[in-house]
């Protein structure tokens, strides 16, 4: 979304699993965030490193749990790649490991999508995956295919447990062909500077939420944006020393978040609280 240059000036970026909904199920106090943010005119980015859907499925997945945005508030993996993939070389050809998401992303930037000498391998997460497509993959990187991630999440969430991610299966392709794939998602610049970049606003002015501290938050910390941490997804508290980069705000969830917001008229959640009025003084006896 591009901001009209009107305050305020600062933005989100929003991660989607385990911040907005956890597999089919919304996170209370998601909705309303979301809405508070449209009242406002605050921009905002949802942000996801899966590349299955297509934003249009995302937008429809999230009006049935009750978050009404456009297809504009959507930034995917499988978008970020096909984009990055158009100015590496334009009109390019690419063996796709991956469904809809990536290949509509792919085919709207001018690629083509091939099965044999591809300039690019490219993968992302999906339920096809198989065998023949891995062996097929290989010869063509072993032929000169260079290796695309849209990710290395190395799982899915879903409500019955975690389910390998794309950077599992990219992980089979590295070892059986003996390269580094090239990752474009979370935590990538190539992912969070694209993103930044399509809210409209300077890295200052740039705020990442989200729940996964190797994703969203070392992202975050890597181009300088602001960070908040839910706690709603994948991270405990416990975790947090673990790491040798730290959030700038953690918060349970969007719902506090959104309380945190409301008591300070809606600034932006590092800033400082407007100053009380001063006490007027009694005028002179
Ligand atoms: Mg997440």
């Amino acid at each position: 979304m591009h901001h009209n240059g009107a305050s305020p000036r600062f933005g989100f970026l929003i991660d989607m699993d385990g911040v907005l909904y956890r597999g089919s199920e919304l996170i209370p106090g998601a909705a309303r965030f979301v809405g508070e943010l449209r009242t406002r005119d605050i921009p905002f980015l949802f942000l996801t490193n899966n590349s299955q859907r297509t934003r249009r499925d995302v937008v429809a997945k999230l009006a049935r749990m009750g978050i009404g945005v456009e297809d504009e508030h959507v930034f995917t993996s499988a978008m970020a790649t096909a984009r990055f993939l158009a100015q590496q070389k334009p009109g390019g050809t690419a063996f796709v490991i991956g469904e809809g998401g990536l290949l509509t992303a792919l085919h709207q930037h001018g690629y083509a999508v091939v099965d044999h000498a591809p300039d690019y391998v490219v993968v992302g997460e999906g339920r096809t995956f198989n065998l023949e497509q891995v062996e097929a993959a290989v010869r063509m990187i072993l032929g000169g295919a260079k290796l695309v991630a849209t990710n290395l999440d190395p799982n899915c969430p879903t409500q019955h447990g975690p389910r390998p991610g794309c950077g599992a299966m990219v992980a089979m392709l590295e070892t059986a062909a003996g390269v580094t794939a090239f990752s474009v998602g979370k935590p990538s610049p190539v992912m969070m500077r694209a993103a930044r970049k399509e809210l409209g606003l300077s890295t200052d002015e740039t705020t990442m939420i989200g729940d996964t501290m190797e994703t969203d938050i070392l992202g975050g910390v890597q181009l300088g944006f602001h960070t908040v941490l839910v706690m709603s997804g994948g991270t405990t508290a416990t975790d947090l020393p673990r790491y040798a980069y730290r959030p700038e705000v953690v918060v349970p969830s969007l719902a506090e978040l959104a309380d945190r917001m409301d008591a300070h008229g809606w600034r932006a959640p590092w800033q400082p609280a407007p100053p009380a009025r001063a006490a007027r003084k009694p005028v002179g006896v």
